[in-house]
């Protein structure tokens, strides 16, 4: 998931008898699923891919009745049974992608595979004990968001238990792990900075990348900080991108929007809008402190209008990048009374190097 300033909602008209909205059929078989998404985001990708027996899923969506309408649909377009789905393959934990691989396992018996890290992360936000809520709840009052604001995004958070339960029972794979994928060889390759514990596949025959959330066409991915960690979220989301612009690649399959050629200028443009995006907080912040809350309504304020869950993409965005600023000597913050402001970094003879 990530902010997203373009488009609409999809339109919500799903006919039974003719998917071709939904899908797109690419070379070896391969069918993008457009499974809508209740959020600006329209829709993530789910790919259907052909093995020797039966069809791998790869992120088959989150659990809403629109989700499970298009699949019922898709598959009764192909001939297929749940049964017929031999394995379901995650890039990510978050919920869009997630969210209804425990319905496909519970129907077609499939094994699920994610990184290790990635379910820890999916187990601390939707396990039964999950303190997520809370966690991000003091992290954002720390960094000025008022109580109102942070009691509505718990409500919305609330909203997101049913749209990915059941969980499903999971195998882990791993990044440096070859993985076999409609009848060729994939390397995993680990993706962090949007998602820890997502992972890229890619495939050196074909130039294929299958690159889940961290490189889109159009939409920016969201970098967000996690409570629990004391990370640099956006410092691992630009050196992955660094890694993934090593890779020769001829077509990419995104998570969200459609399939695209352009992969390398595609990094480079969203490395571009980070750099853009960190020098313009810096230069607010040498004409007056503010906190994360502060930043965020000066960045994003009219496009938020009360939408709680695009205030938590924004205000977890923000809070990245000024982390960011900070441990890269760009800016200094501290603690008045209970909330943390940042403002630019006091100019010193210290060379800072840009890492
Ligand atoms: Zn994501
Ligand atoms: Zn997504």
């Amino acid at each position: 998931m990530m902010m997203n300033a373009h488009g609409n909602r999809v339109k919500q008209t799903t006919n039974e008898a003719d998917t071709s909205f939904y899908t797109t059929t690419w070379q070896d078989g391969w069918q993008q699923i457009k499974v809508p998404v209740p959020f600006s985001l329209k829709w993530v990708n789910s790919y259907l891919i052909p093995e020797q027996a039966g069809y791998t899923i790869i992120d088959p969506g989150l659990r809403t009745d629109e989700a499970i309408n298009v699949w019922t649909a898709v598959l009764q377009q192909n001939g297929l049974q749940w049964g017929d789905i031999s394995r379901v393959i995650l890039t990510h934990q978050h919920p869009d992608h997630y969210g209804l691989a425990g319905y496909v396992q519970e129907r077609s018996g499939a094994p699920v595979y994610i990184t290790r890290s990635a379910h820890d992360y999916a187990i601390r936000l939707w396990g039964e004990k999950s303190g997520f809520s809370h966690q991000l709840q003091s992290l954002y009052e720390e960094h000025g968001m008022p109580l109102q604001e942070r009691e509505a995004i718990a409500d919305n958070l609330e909203t997101f238990v049913a749209m990915v339960t059941p969980q499903p029972q999971v195998h882990y794979f791993e990044a440096g792990e070859q993985l076999q994928l409609g009848g060729l060889s994939w390397r995993l390759i680990d993706a962090p900075g949007h998602a820890n514990g997502q992972l890229c596949f890619y495939q050196p025959e074909r130039k294929w990348m299958i690159c889940g959330d961290q490189v889109l066409p159009h939409i920016t991915p969201n970098v967000s900080v996690v409570p629990w960690e004391d990370s640099d979220p956006l410092a691992d989301f630009l050196h992955s991108l660094l890694v993934l612009k090593e890779y020769e690649v001829a077509l990419a399959y995104p998570g969200h929007r459609d399939p695209f050629t352009d992969f390398h200028g595609r990094i480079n443009e969203l490395l571009q809008h980070h750099a853009s995006r960190l020098d313009k907080m810096a230069a607010m912040l040498s004409k007056e402190p503010r906190t994360a809350y502060g930043m965020c309504e000066a960045l994003f304020g009219k496009r938020l209008n009360g939408n709680a869950h695009q205030l938590r993409f924004a205000m977890s965005e923000t809070i990245a990048h000024l982390v960011h600023l900070e441990r890269k000597g760009r800016a200094a913050s501290s603690v008045i009374e209970g909330a943390r402001f940042y403002s630019a970094a006091v100019a010193s003879d210290l060379e800072i190097p840009e890492a």
